[in-house]
């Protein structure tokens, strides 16, 4: 059976090309089609209208975007017995990580740093294995909360439902497939060699994640400068970003014990965010920072956009070891929900007057 992996516009040929080469590497019966290309934005609108005005869009329906899948199967002629995955730049209605339909399979592109802090090919491949292994048990979206073997309450197993993001951390790290699971495998005539393949790819996600974490601990971050100019040096990178993703990147640097999404969301920053941004670009309209504040459940709210714009191109420019020091994470712990740039300030020389 072959896997065919896409994207929506947002998330790269590249990026899609990581996560194939990660899953391609333990051979068996499943077979991860290589080469996968994201959608154009005309083939988008094979599948619908809407996607005529992207800007537009904020989320998507499941509907919405197991019609891509669909699409997709049509444009490549797929046969039914393929599994097809698009991995979504669109939130999606009940901001689901991954859903199952049909073979069809689709995958929350963003977010991934927000709470597992690692990079997000990790998540994203297991959640492909997952979405697989469970259309395979024969669970899908729309049964998934009656099914015996969706585990409600986390046992560390592929199939638990995980409702707190932080569990899905549990699942990544254990790779492991409870009996109850395998008996239900077997009942269901899953081949032996789809079985082992499939724990074998999940042992794979977490042992790369977990050199991953190695490697982090012992790469350290550079001197960083943020002139009166608005300039940012990091060793000997220059970081150019666009105006608004720097006012959040300035910001964040200015704010390295973090801030409280509530204090963003009350509007206790628009004006120092304001600020910045005029300083970037003189004249800077006052709503594009308005937008930047709304609460993160309001869909026009841009912030999670521009965050995740801002973190992609600091993992571009800086690789994604180092990087790891400057991107823009969500901390939670207790009843504080912040985010904040794990930089140390012993590193830090804030030279911009705000
Ligand atoms: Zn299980």
């Amino acid at each position: 059976m072959n896997v065919y992996i896409t994207s929506t516009p947002g998330y790269s040929k590249e990026s899609i090309k990581e996560v194939t080469d990660l899953l391609s590497s333990v051979k068996g019966e499943i077979q991860f089609i290589k080469d996968g290309e994201p959608f154009t934005q005309d083939q988008l609108t094979l599948s619908s209208s809407k996607f005529e005005d992207l800007s537009q869009i904020r989320l998507l329906s499941f509907d919405g975007l197991f019609d891509l899948a669909k699409t997709y199967r049509k444009m490549n002629t797929i046969s039914p017995n393929d599994f097809v995955v698009v991995i979504s730049t669109f939130a999606n209605e009940r901001r689901w990580f991954s859903a199952t339909s049909n073979k069809n399979i689709f995958v929350d592109a963003d977010g991934w740093e927000y709470f597992t802090d690692k990079d997000s090919k990790f998540g994203i491949a297991s959640q492909i294995v997952e979405n697989i292994f469970q259309s395979l048990l024969g669970i899908e979206f729309d049964n998934a909360h009656i099914d015996p073997n969706v585990h409600r309450k986390s046992i560390g197993c592929i199939n638990d439902m995980c409702n707190e993001k932080s569990e899905i951390m549990l699942k990544l790290r254990t790779g492991y497939i409870c009996n109850s699971c395998l008996i239900r495998a077997r009942n269901n005539n899953i081949s032996q060699l789809a079985i082992s393949q499939i724990h074998r790819l999940m042992q794979l996600i977490r042992d790369s994640m977990m050199n991953f974490d190695f490697l982090q601990q012992i790469i350290k971050p550079e001197p960083t400068i943020v002139d009166a100019g608005c300039n940012i040096q990091i060793g000997n990178s220059k970081i150019d970003l666009e105006d608004v993703p720097k006012t959040l990147f300035i910001f964040y640097l200015a704010h390295l014990e973090g801030v409280k999404v509530d204090s963003l969301e009350k509007g206790d920053y628009k004006e120092k965010l304001l600020s910045i941004y005029r300083k970037l670009r003189k004249g800077g309209k006052k709503e594009t920072i308005d937008l930047l504040c709304l609460p993160y459940t309001n869909s026009s709210s841009t912030f999670q956009k521009v965050k995740t714009n801002t973190n992609k191109s600091i993992i571009n420019l800086l690789g994604k070891q180092l990087s790891e020091f400057y991107v823009i994470s969500n901390i939670k712990g207790g009843k504080s929900n912040y985010y904040k740039i794990k930089l140390s300030r012993e590193y830090l020389n804030f030279e911009l007057d705000l």
